[in-house]
């Protein structure tokens, strides 16, 4: 593993150290990244290196902070061909150890914190994350306090307390918990492992670029279209575009992904903004959608998401529940992958993409190469799955069914 040089501030710029814990810079709030010398392993840490290395995401050690890992077997998920799109691949994050991609985040984040020697851990999550994080908490026996919306999926909330959490449901949405974990944290001696307000979930996140590049052979595609709700997987992923470069890896200032934030249409701040060109968003009121991961009203990184679109000549996008649900049963039954809302809203955008021809809107042609990224399994979901009457033309076979 590498050794960390320094945590970087992604607005001011001031460094800081990684030998104690932190949370974001102190002089603007902003989101701290954490820098190797990625100069000093130029030419020794190629892709080749990694053959025959363990199937989970610290095969990429390298650039990866030198810390114990708390592993579950996460990442190095399958990036499998679609059948009904020429072309397109879907990365099947579904398959992570608690069932979503918030493992590699919380792997990386709970690996850090246990180093740090930090024993106690606070989450707010909207879903998927508060389960990872018991997760790994568990695993590696530290305390973990998770803040959900009174309203998130059974199964969330149900694993978390599987795993021995401490859950708390909170009447609104998850930035009401984010403001209660901020609000009892000092009291209650709990490091604050919010989205992108500790600097290692983006580290794990970021692994998914590693992999791609790995199972394209280099080639990376056209677009990535991601279901972002606070988008750290599109920010994980740029991060992990520019550490290749500075590999060598990649060329310099070289053809990348054009990066495709999907939002649900019930909260889409990140999508406003970007259709109104600003660079951050305003909190978005009275959110609403069956993709519970995707209602966060105002995402921490948003500069962050919003500056990369731009760079990536990238996109945000908007789908209504009504394509996602759809979405799901196509997957399920076109593709055999029963997907997350979530995760499914990628196949949603995807469509709306390849069909469009305005010139704002990126248009993606037949033949473009474009990796779908499914964040999580759909069978977290059973109860959103049953009121949305999902599967739509359920058939029963009489008392007897051909069970
Ligand atoms: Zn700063």
């Amino acid at each position: 593993m590498s050794k960390i040089a320094y945590l970087e501030c992604t607005k001011c710029g001031e460094r800081f150290s990684a030998e104690t814990p932190q949370n974001v810079c102190p002089n603007d709030a902003g989101v701290l990244f954490v820098r190797y010398d990625l100069s000093s392993i130029r030419g020794t840490f190629t892709p080749e290196k990694l053959a025959g290395r363990e199937a989970s995401l610290w095969r990429y050690r390298e650039v990866l902070p030198d810390i114990a890992p708390v592993s579950l077997g996460e990442g190095f998920t399958p990036l499998v061909a679609s059948r009904e799109f020429h072309g397109v691949s879907i990365k099947d994050e579904g398959l992570n150890p608690t069932g979503s991609f918030k493992a590699r985040g919380a792997a990386a984040a709970v690996s850090a914190a246990r180093s740090l020697g930090i024993k106690k851990i606070a989450v707010p999550s909207a879903g998927n994350a508060g389960g990872a994080v018991s997760a790994y908490a568990a695993a590696a026996g530290m305390e973990a306090h998770v803040f959900m919306p009174s309203d998130v999926p059974r199964a969330n909330r149900i694993e978390c307390e599987v795993y021995g959490a401490r859950v708390t449901l909170v009447q609104g949405n998850i930035s009401d918990c984010a403001r209660v974990v901020n609000e009892r944290k000092h009291k209650e001696g709990w490091f604050d492992l919010s989205t992108l307000k500790e600097p290692y979930r983006v580290e794990g996140k970021k692994t998914m670029a590693y992999e791609l590049y790995e199972q394209l052979q280099g080639e990376l595609p056209e677009a990535v279209i991601f279901p972002s709700g606070g988008g750290v997987g599109v920010i994980g992923m740029w991060k992990a575009f520019d550490e290749m470069e500075e590999l060598g890896w990649l060329p310099e200032n070289g053809r990348r992904p054009r990066m495709i934030a999907v939002q649900a249409a019930g909260c889409a701040p990140i999508q406003k903004a970007w259709k109104e060109r600003k660079a951050s968003v305003e909190m978005w009121n009275e959110s609403s959608t069956i993709a519970a991961g995707l209602r966060v009203p105002k995402p921490y990184g948003d500069y962050l998401v919003l500056d990369i679109l731009r760079r990536s000549q990238g996109a945000a996008i908007a789908v209504t529940d009504e394509e996602i649900r759809d979405a799901v049963r196509d997957w399920a039954r076109g593709e055999g992958i029963f997907a997350a809302p979530e995760g499914a809203a990628s196949l949603a955008a995807y469509r709306k993409l390849r069909r469009k021809s305005g010139p704002a809107e990126p248009v993606l042609g037949e033949n473009d190469r474009v990796v779908l990224f499914n964040t999580g399994s759909g069978l977290k979901y059973l109860d959103t799955m049953e009121e949305q009457k999902l599967p739509a033309d359920r058939h029963i076979g009489g008392l007897i069914g051909p069970y």
